[in-house]
């Protein structure tokens, strides 16, 4: 099984569930109480984050996961015991019969083998990851340390005389004033959420880094001309009142939307802000997409020009809830489809299909190269005479800057939006004599 399809099942148990925990307890706002009932709450978190902090400090972040003063971590060790596999095991048995990991490295905290014998036999192999699980077992007690996590105080509306510099996340950040991003631990975990609205700002943007020189297509340049004469007739409009009223919003459509559409709506503010005239419109579509918990809500209006809207179905069913589409006002977002995984190939060829006539920009991420590589060949295999590149595949520099470790195999790591390409349907067919 490769990297991708690790991954994949392993979404739907244990490395779910640890998204869920990493990203939504960050920014879930405290339920509306009494003052009293509120305060009493507020003393007690303060009391359980000093315990904590007692126990976890900006110099103590390491910890094995079975003797972690954190619950979550010990209970994230217990899972890889039992999901996970001894990767000396795997190598000898050829995948037969390999044991738990009940050894914990001593370098990285992390369960990766059966037995000391098997962890030392695997140190060569295992030493090109253990530094990046080590990296990750700090950053999670990092995460859960009950410290003010300042990195996430992002900021507001940018400032009409700085110029948006999108060169790499250093300059994104420094130029969008982060002023809280001060270590490259903070710049992980923030790049970890500001990937999806940043990856899709970037596209977007007239300072795009995407540009002829890296990667972008004639054909690429004539579909972001295209949406981006709307984003300036909607700079061009602001000050008219009646102009305001009847733009078009821009159009982003997330499909195959799980993670993404989980992130708190107010981090597309990030996106917002980098097309300050712009009404937007996200759609995020697929059939894992579930905005709150009850899963009742539909939209979520965000800002006077930031609306979020969630449609639980696949894109090619529900696609007469959107149409008509139009190349100057509709792009697409496929964050790590794994359109070439063998099992989600036949689900994701009858929206591709659709996506292609729909003639607007459509971009795809993938979590490494290979996977991107497996999606790129499944598309071209399937669609190649019938699309046009319009972003030849590419590292993006707005990845995420943190490794995802799969819970089952920890030598199958993930890097969410590694790489970048785009694609749209070919606007004149060819027609055979
Ligand atoms: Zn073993
Ligand atoms: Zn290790």
């Amino acid at each position: 099984m490769g990297a991708a399809a690790v991954l994949r099942v392993a979404r739907a148990g244990p490395l779910r569930g640890r998204r869920a925990i990493s990203l939504k307890s960050l920014f879930t706002p405290a339920p509306r109480e009494d003052a009293a009932a509120a305060g009493g709450r507020q003393r007690q978190q303060q009391q359980q984050q000093q315990k904590q902090k007692q126990a976890v400090g900006p110099t103590d972040l390491f910890h094995p996961l079975s003797r972690s003063p954190i619950k979550e971590m010990r209970e994230k060790g217990l899972l890889i015991q039992q999901h996970g596999c001894c990767a000396t095991c795997a190598d000898e048995s050829a995948g037969q019969g390999t044991r738990a990991p009940a050894f914990e490295c001593p370098d990285c905290g992390y369960p990766t083998h059966c037995s000391e014998q098997h962890w030392a036999r695997d140190r060569a192999r295992h030493a090109e990851l253990c530094g990046h699980l080590r990296e990750a077992n700090e950053d999670e007690h990092d995460l859960r340390s009950g410290r003010t996590l300042r990195e996430f105080e992002f900021p507001s509306a940018q400032l009409a005389e700085v110029v948006v510099n999108f060169s790499s996340w250093d300059t994104f950040l420094y130029t969008r004033s982060f002023m809280n991003v001060t270590s490259t631990r903070a710049m992980r975990h923030v790049s970890k959420v500001l990937t999806y609205p940043v990856t899709m700002g970037a596209v977007l943007h007239q300072y795009s880094p995407f540009t002829l020189k890296a990667g972008l297509t004639g054909e690429g340049l004539k579909s972001m001309t295209a949406l981006r004469t709307t984003i300036k007739e909607h700079e061009l409009a602001r000050s008219e009142k009646e102009l305001v009223m009847q733009q078009m919003p821009l159009r982003v459509f997330v499909l195959g939307a799980r993670a993404e559409a989980m992130l708190p709506p107010h981090l597309y503010l990030q996106l917002a802000y980098l097309l300050p005239s712009s009404p937007i419109h996200v759609y995020f579509v697929g059939p894992e997409c579930i905005p709150t918990a009850e899963g009742t809500r539909s939209t979520i209006v965000v800002s006077s020009r930031l609306a979020l809207k969630y449609h639980k179905s696949y894109f090619h069913d529900a696609i007469w809830n959107f149409a008509p589409f139009d190349p100057f006002t509709d792009i697409f977002f496929l964050f790590s489809p794994g359109i070439g995984h063998p099992r989600a190939r036949a689900g994701w060829q009858p929206t591709i299909d659709k996506l292609l006539e729909t003639k607007c920009a459509v971009f795809a991420t993938g979590f490494h190269e290979r996977d991107m590589e497996c999606d790129v060949d499944a598309l071209t295999e399937d669609f190649g005479d019938r699309m046009d590149w319009l972003l030849h595949p590419r590292q993006n520099p707005f990845a995420s800057q943190k490794r995802d470790f799969g819970i089952r195999n920890l030598r199958e790591w993930a890097i969410s939006n590694w790489g970048i390409y785009g694609i749209r349907g070919k606007r004149y067919e060819v027609q055979s004599k």
